[in-house]
């Protein structure tokens, strides 16, 4: 899509604009002619930098896409057959098709100005942790003044974004801290290792396709993930643990579930 030109826009369901002012008309009439310069994405948000737009808005312009529940952003040849959830639809000048698919209509697109080169709606939210411009030691700095049980401050996007319950469960086991250890009792070399480690094991699932267990889940050609082939916690109750084969153990931790060997991973 970068360096494409959105040559004509429509936007098919009200509830895919619910968040611009002026709603789908506003966002057809204001994207059509725009360049895609850039893609970004911060935990659940992405957006399309979109270039040439300084009249319209000095500090720049962004499409910003939620998925919700079940949203796809897909790039399709024109001759696709028909998509019934199909929510919002650009096409580019290459002839291809950006759809906006979403069966339970909970994603949105909003087309808005940037602050500092993120959309308004998302600067609440810290950087992803795959974001090369994260500063990984100051991030780890920033966990240690807490007095907080690390797993709950890794899943809080106003620290650290894009890391889910799986992606969490994954790094600490990778680097043997208990998800309610105490983030500020863990040293700064070891919360170093495991941002880092976070990072590693989300670069792997990405090659893979990503961590799926819901066929809604898809990259932009509409395949799914199985990178859970791979999982080393998340998942593996009663499991031997890859590192010392004592099982896997789960406990309800924010509602959700966290998983982790309690040999490797002690609350000290
Ligand atoms: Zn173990």
């Amino acid at each position: 899509m970068v360096g494409r030109t959105i040559v004509s826009t429509s936007v098919l369901h009200p509830r895919a604009a619910r968040n611009q002012a002026g709603g789908g008309a506003e966002i057809e009439a204001n994207l059509t002619g725009l360049k895609v310069g850039a893609t970004n994405r911060r935990g659940k948000f992405l957006w399309l930098e979109l270039d040439d737009v300084a009249e319209q808005a000095p500090s720049g312009l962004g499409l910003l896409v939620h998925l919700g529940m079940s949203g796809q952003m897909l790039v399709k040849s024109p001759d696709t057959s028909p998509n019934p959830h199909l929510r919002a639809r650009a096409e580019l000048d290459d002839g291809n098709e950006v759809w906006f698919v979403d069966q339970r209509t909970f994603g949105y697109w909003w087309l808005g100005e940037l602050v500092d080169g993120v959309p308004g709606r998302v600067a609440h939210i810290a950087r992803d942790l795959l974001d090369d411009a994260l500063d990984i030691p100051a991030l780890a700095a920033v966990l240690k003044t807490k007095n907080t049980e690390i797993k709950r401050l890794l899943l809080n996007q106003e620290i650290v974004s894009g890391i889910g319950n799986i992606y969490a469960d994954e790094m600490l086991w990778e680097a043997g801290i208990h998800p309610r250890q105490k983030a500020s009792r863990i040293s700064l070399t070891r919360l170093v290792a495991l941002l880092e480690a976070g990072r590693e094991v989300m670069i792997r699932a990405l090659d893979q396709g990503g961590t799926s267990f819901d066929a809604l889940y898809v990259n932009v050609n509409g395949a799914s993930g199985y990178f859970s082939l791979s999982l080393n916690a998340y998942g593996q109750a009663g499991k031997p643990c890859a590192r010392c084969g004592n099982p896997i153990t789960r406990e309800t931790f924010m509602n959700r579930g966290s998983h982790f060997c309690n040999r490797c991973q002690k609350v000290r």
